[in-house]
């Protein structure tokens, strides 16, 4: 007989780890303990050698699903007894306890909602240690039911006595609840009671079935989003806009209310069979769908798809967002028949998603008066993850339900530092002690509702993960929220600020994913990003180290007058482009390619393209695509970022057999030529060249001359990875051409892995550059 002490280190906590212990204690026979603490779970066990040996190999290979093991350390103990008991919680009070993401109904939970004799049949809320809500309900740490948005339910008999069976999946699962203890769903319909019984749905009123009434809510819900209504759905971490994806009357009002013409809907299909029927999947595509993630996965649409969507819902787009109902509340609206139905973030452009009813009738007015609610309360708000898998990696556009609040490791010393991140597609981290809390997607930096929630969640990290930064970073843009929020946080905390090269840190964080110390060619393909000379960069090859990088090359300057008004108008960052390759006679060539803009306007931008009038001087990547999307006639206006970038990619099919010709010229700094490039693509189309041919050869361009610019630079300076970042990457077809590209030439990409490729990911780059700079005493106080 011997008795040890493990410390297990990592998410262990509301992820039904103690009862795990408790299980195989008493399946192995051993005495002990075992005890949630500040610094993770403490076990005592005692028994025979052989049995203690199999118990630590047990801890990890047999654990919880939801567990993350980052260390089981084993100490002396000083235990005696025969029995093993689950003790009370300890506070040693240092170290932070891991906050786990909102997980998908599980298997087991699943089954009993589906079980008629069980005391949970359809129950919206069911849960249990290894399911359902936690980032979204909890409050403070450590993670105990008063602590959540659960603390106002009290459990009855039958929940309290799950609570309390070590032997019990729910036990110690902090939102346990059934029908007659925990949250139930209300329908908010726009009639009183007794009052006329038609409603609006889309554009048109429809009569209400008989008894319409007597249904219960979810019931209510579904009839109605059957008839071809607009509801919003509370779910887990906010409100959703559902409607009928097959009805193309509701879809077309649905954008018309939410004033969005084209930016794709995500669509929740009732089972894997139901999203097949609408799109491609591999193997690995549906496990991330059924993953207790449960995240959008963008999907090849289905040439012949056994079910026809309305284009609409992803126009001119040859991907679809999909995602399985990972909630019970969702699993409630696929009953008897309906199988696809869009589920849209509630939030106005760029904003938080809604997160209680009131909220969503003041900022989603005109958009629907019927909701599917409930009283179980979102204290996080929590956005549906994006993600889609490319050269066999899984990539996220968007990380927050099911990734957030969990760390990224960074495998090496830190400092502990806040960034503050980007403008658009906000996120923020704090780094501490080799982990980097990034926060979940917040929104676009440029209203108030983001800052506040952004403000909001900075106090909130900073309380549960106990972050004293030795240093703040931000970004180089003087007018960023993010880049202020960050100075005023130096003035009133007396704290240094570092600023950090928007594409140095895009470059930083795949660097920090990868475990990726020494010096790499950083590759950022991005739409706008300041640079140090006061430039707008965006197609940039760094030499990067996690301190300082050298800019080692780039696509040749433009002028882009109106900066950001240019964006929005694809067909005005084509005419700089022409400008800037010396097209001659402008005027004309403007009312070749773009007889669909008025006469008045497109003087006027010819005349200021032509005079450089309130010109931003740009490299930007995306800009280059936004310029051959638009002469190849594919998409002279947007309404969404990025959508000529998106709508031009869609196009292309087979690889193309030849490129636009591609001009270097080297002074110090290796410059791409873009003029050739915008040349060729005139050529093509005054020849009558399809669109798409013309975005295969331009698509086909840009893979070569980024791998023949980074095989250069990469001889030239002595580095063998190239690490791939910035929002262009999220252009599946570049990013798996071009990883194959470099691989041809014995260069070793790197790309993301756990944050995205757009600015999402930008704070942890930010991170990881200011903790180097302030280990390397390269800071001054501020
Ligand atoms: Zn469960
Ligand atoms: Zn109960
Ligand atoms: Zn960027």
């Amino acid at each position: 007989m011997s008795a040890v002490r493990y410390t297990v280190r990592g998410v262990v906590q509301g992820v039904g780890f103690r009862p795990f212990v408790y299980r195989l204690a008493r399946r192995l026979g051993l005495s002990g303990r075992v005890v949630n603490s500040d610094e993770g779970v403490l076990i005592d066990v005692a028994g025979p050698q052989e049995a203690l040996e199999t118990f630590e190999r047990s801890l990890r290979d047999e654990a919880p699903p939801l567990a993350r093991i980052d260390a089981v350390e084993r100490g002396p103990s000083s235990f005696e007894g025969d029995d093993f008991v689950i003790a009370a919680s300890e506070r040693t009070g240092e170290a932070v306890t891991l906050i786990c993401p909102d997980v998908a109904v599980c298997d087991e939970c699943a089954a009993e909602f589906e079980d008629p004799d069980d005391r949970r049949f359809h129950y919206p809320f069911i849960n249990c240690t290894n399911c359902g809500p936690r980032y979204s309900i909890i409050q403070g740490t450590p993670y105990d039911r008063p602590a959540t948005s659960m603390a106002v339910f009290e459990m009855c008999p039958d929940c309290r006595a799950e609570y309390e069976d070590p032997m019990d999946r729910r036990f110690h699962a902090q939102p346990n609840a059934c029908p007659v203890c925990g949250p139930g769903l209300t329908l908010v319909v726009p009639w009183p009671a007794g009052g006329p019984a038609e409603l609006l749905t889309g554009r048109r009123y429809v009569r209400l079935p008989e008894r319409f009434d007597a249904l219960g809510p979810a019931d209510a819900a579904r009839r109605l989003l059957r008839l071809g209504a607009i509801v919003g759905v509370k779910g887990l971490g906010g409100f959703h806009l559902a409607a009928n994806a097959l009805d193309a009357e509701t879809v077309r009002a649905l954008r018309e209310k939410k004033d969005r013409p084209a930016k794709p809907f995500a669509l929740m299909c009732r089972s894997l069979e139901a999203a097949r029927a609408v799109a491609e999947a591999t193997p690995e595509e549906e496990a991330l769908l059924a993953s207790p993630w449960a995240p959008i996965v963008l999907l090849r649409k289905r040439s012949e798809p056994e079910v026809r969507l309305p284009e609409s819902i992803a126009p001119r787009n040859a991907y679809v967002g999909v995602m399985l109902p990972y909630t019970p509340v969702h699993r409630l609206l696929f009953e008897d028949g309906l199988e696809h139905l869009i589920m849209t973030s509630a939030n106005p452009p760029g904003e938080p998603i809604v997160a209680d009813l009131d909220e969503a009738r003041e900022r989603l007015p005109g958009v629907t008066r019927t909701f599917l609610d409930h009283d179980r309360g979102v204290v996080n708000r929590n956005d549906d993850s994006v993600t889609f898998i490319e050269a066999g990696r899984v990539m996220l556009g968007r990380r927050s339900r099911g990734y957030a609040p969990y760390p990224i490791d960074v495998p090496w010393p830190t400092a502990d530092v806040f960034a503050a991140g980007t403008e658009l597609k906000a996120t923020f981290t704090f780094l501490t002690s080799g982990r980097a809390y990034v926060s979940p997607h917040l929104g676009d930096l440029d209203n108030r509702a983001t800052l506040d929630l952004y403000e909001e969640t900075v106090t909130r990290f900073r309380r549960w993960f106990r972050v004293e930064p030795d240093v703040i970073a931000h970004d180089l843009h003087p007018d960023y929220l993010a880049t202020r929020f960050a100075e005023e946080l130096s003035d009133r905390e007396g704290l240094p600020l570092t600023g950090v090269q928007h594409h140095h840190a895009h470059t930083a964080a795949v660097m920090a994913e990868n475990g990726f110390e020494g010096r790499v060619l950083g590759l950022a393909l991005d739409g706008t990003g300041y640079g140090t000379d006061g430039t707008i960069w965006g197609c940039e090859f760094l030499d990067c180290g996690l301190a300082a990088f050298d800019r080692a090359g780039h696509l040749g300057t433009v002028q882009l007058p109106g900066g950001d008004t240019a964006i929005r108008h694809p067909y005005r960052v084509a005419l700089a482009h022409l400008h800037a390759a010396g097209v001659e006679d402008l005027g004309a060539v403007a009312t070749e390619l773009f007889p669909m803009v008025p006469e008045n306007e497109r003087d006027l931008v010819v005349q200021q393209t032509e005079k450089s009038v309130g010109a931003v001087r740009t490299s930007s990547a995306g800009r280059l695509f936004d310029a051959v999307s638009a002469i190849a006639g594919v998409c002279h206006e947007i309404s969404y970022e990025a959508q000529a970038a998106i709508e031009f990619e869609s196009l292309v099919g087979e690889r193309a057999g030849r490129t636009y010709p591609i001009e270097f010229t080297e002074d110090g700094v290796l410059v791409v030529d873009p003029g050739p490039i915008v040349r060729g693509a005139l050529e093509d189309r005054r020849a009558g060249v399809e669109p798409s041919t013309i975005a295969a050869v331009f698509h086909a361009t840009v893979v070569r001359f980024c791998a023949e610019a980074a095989e250069r630079l990469a001889a030239a300076r002595d580095l063998d990875s190239v690490a791939l970042s910035g929002g262009v990457f999220q252009n599946r077809f570049l990013l798996r051409e071009l990883i194959a590209a470099l691989e041809e030439r014995g260069l070793t990409p790197l790309v993301h892995r756990d944050v995205p490729t757009n600015d999402g990911g930008v704070s942890l780059g930010q991170a990881v550059v200011a903790s180097d700079r302030a280990r390397a005493g390269r800071l001054q106080r501020g």
